[in-house]
């Protein structure tokens, strides 16, 4: 399929190819001083005091709840409007995932009420999920969590550059993640940060990344070490130079890259607003948005499989963000059925289509978007 306008694109150029260049002439492969520089310089982007950059945010995600001690007998709050990853890395320490609803149809983030009726004397932590890059209610989150003493993941994969109230997504709760997956507004292929205030934690990141162990090779090759202890059972969820001299050159874009995202999103706004069949979420959000996402929420009964047909005889590619996890079959399997668990989130899961978004395009795409989207639902 050849697409007129994908839903997402890479911005890459010379200086994404002469950072990886640079990396094979250097011949050091891994977690080098490359890598050490994309850390320092994404924690100050997103003003957190310690960041480690990861395999994946699947593995950053799985490493927070890690280093939170949490596990089997525990309970983990989280959205079921999300990459199934949210919940997989709640599964991968024998928790239990208990799926929260969205605020609604207009805020696909969580509910901050319903957080609250899920928390029980189980409850450790609830990973809020900033969708399509619209920050989380965190005042309110942060007030319930801390109230009853339940910690806060963020999973932060739409959401480097998103803003809420002057603090940037990811440095609200304990410890935030971050992907740099193709499709995300940062990207490296695969890739992912984990940044966390909190000094009791960042030991634990570092060495839990990397086997547990009290010394990395760079440390040994630069003559600081010689031998090292576990002291930990840790895992093996480095980053290599590769990805990292990706992230740094992605990272230089991003602030750009993000103000490209609000302007194409504020011109869909423009175009859109009042053409019935639809609405487009997120119209009154606070703060600013990294705008990963151009979510639309079509009305009831709008078949959404003719309206993704006839954009994609177009040459216009959309997506679902997302079907609901708790409707997997696994998760069907795993935790029982669970029909009508999450309202709201189901009528998402049925309802919502992505359009495309990325700093490549310009405002004419956006409008041969929006004129397809109307004629489609004409139709
Ligand atoms: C992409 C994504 C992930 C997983 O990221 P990876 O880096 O591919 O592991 C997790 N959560 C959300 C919301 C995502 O969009």
């Amino acid at each position: 399929m050849k697409w007129r306008i994908t839903l997402a694109d890479l911005d890459y150029d010379d200086r994404e190819i002469d950072a990886v260049v640079d990396v094979l002439r250097s011949k050091w492969l891994t977690m080098g001083k490359v890598t050490q520089r994309f850390e320092g310089q994404f924690a100050d982007c997103v003003g957190a005091k310690h960041a480690f950059a990861v395999a994946n945010c699947t593995a950053a995600l799985h490493l927070a709840l890690a280093v939170l001690d949490i596990g089997p007998g525990d309970e983990v709050i989280v959205p079921s409007l999300s990459f199934v990853a949210t919940a997989n890395a709640v599964l991968y320490t024998g928790a239990t995932p208990v799926f929260a609803d969205i605020a609604s149809l207009d805020d696909l983030t969580l509910s901050p009420g319903d957080i609250e009726r899920h928390v029980n004397e189980h409850t450790r932590a609830v990973i809020v999920m900033h969708y399509g890059g619209y920050s989380c209610a965190m005042e309110e989150i942060v007030e319930i969590a801390r109230r009853h003493n339940v910690a806060i993941v963020e999973d932060a994969a739409h959401a480097p550059g998103t803003a809420l109230a002057g603090k940037m997504a990811g440095t609200f709760g304990d410890i935030g993640c971050f992907s740099f997956f193709s499709n995300k507004n940062l990207a490296t292929g695969e890739g992912g940060m984990v940044v966390t205030d909190r000094d009791d934690l960042s030991d634990r990141l570092r060495i839990m990344r990397s086997h547990g162990m009290t010394t990395l090779t760079w440390d040994r090759h630069h003559g600081h070490a010689h031998s090292y202890d576990v002291v930990d059972l840790g895992y093996n969820y480095r980053i290599d130079e590769i990805r990292s001299a990706l992230g740094l050159a992605q990272l230089d874009k991003l602030a750009q890259n993000n103000v490209r995202r609000r302007e194409l999103t504020a011109e869909y706004r423009r175009l859109l607003a009042g053409v019935p069949g639809f609405a487009m979420p997120f119209g009154k959000h606070p703060g600013t948005s990294a705008c990963h996402l151009a979510p639309v929420i079509l009305d009831e009964g709008v078949d959404r499989h003719a309206v993704f047909e006839r954009l994609r005889d177009q040459g216009i590619q959309t997506s679902i963000h997302y079907p609901p996890i708790h409707q997997f079959s696994y998760y069907q399997r795993r935790l029982g059925s669970q029909r009508g668990l999450v309202p709201l989130t189901e009528a998402a899961g049925r309802r919502e289509i992505t359009l495309p978004l990325h700093p490549g395009m310009d405002v004419d795409d956006v409008t041969t978007v929006a004129d397809a989207l109307c004629s489609a639902l004409q139709a």
